[in-house]
């Protein structure tokens, strides 16, 4: 039996998917870490399979795309994590001194990448947190009869979600931040966007910089 069967055999999807901090439901559904998922799409159980996406395979796979880690390093991955003894040939024996190291290797850069992802959510975050801040001022209507902005309706809709999100990411367990960053990590990316187009516009239009990051006024 080699290392894909063993891990095969002893850990279903589901089972990996709960070990790596995902929630799943009753039903065997999990918001889909592979894209934008707010609601359940994902039904995980020996294998998983989203109906949202399209993502589907079998339980090394799952931690191969989750961990951006070949096959094989996954396989590993859950043989150690899940405790599974695998028969190791005598080829691999002679270097087991040398393969213990790897996959301690491989879970620190996960980590590392955890660690730089997070604060680049955080340092967005607040970027966008002072943005909406200004806003607020800003944009504020003047007159009691005058259209709102939309920047100032934004503000308004965004503020206290945004407030918690950050709240989260600092004081946060580390489950929850783990689970916000699959959940919410594309909303980040598009927080981003969202800045740097606004700023671009407000580039061109007016000549002035606007935002915490402003480097001209
Ligand atoms: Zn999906």
């Amino acid at each position: 039996m080699n290392i894909f069967q063993a891990v095969k055999e002893n850990v279903t999807a589901r089972q990996a998917a709960e070990q790596y901090g995902l929630k799943v439901n009753k039903n065997g559904m999990v918001c889909c870490p592979f894209h934008d998922d707010r609601h359940p799409s994902m039904k995980v159980d020996k294998g998983f399979c989203c109906f949202a996406c399209g993502a589907k395979g079998d339980v090394i796979t799952f931690v191969a795309d989750f961990f951006h880690l070949a096959p094989l390093e996954a396989a590993k991955k859950l043989a150690e994590d899940f405790q599974i003894p695998f028969f190791i040939d005598n080829a691999k024996k002679r270097n087991v001194s040398k393969k213990k190291e790897k996959p301690k290797r491989t879970l620190y850069q996960t980590e590392k990448k955890f660690e730089e992802w997070e604060r680049e959510s955080i340092r967005i975050l607040s970027d966008y947190l002072h943005l909406l801040e200004e806003w607020k001022v800003s944009h504020a209507p003047k007159m009691p009869d005058e259209e709102w902005k939309a920047e100032f309706i934004e503000a308004c809709q965004q503020t206290e979600k945004i407030n918690y999100y950050l709240d989260l990411l600092v004081f946060g367990e580390l489950q929850d931040r783990i689970e916000f960053l699959l959940d919410s990590g594309k909303d980040v990316k598009r927080i981003e966007e969202r800045m740097e187009e606004y700023r671009r516009n407000n580039k061109e239009q007016t000549g002035k910089s606007i935002g915490s990051e402003g480097n001209e006024l």
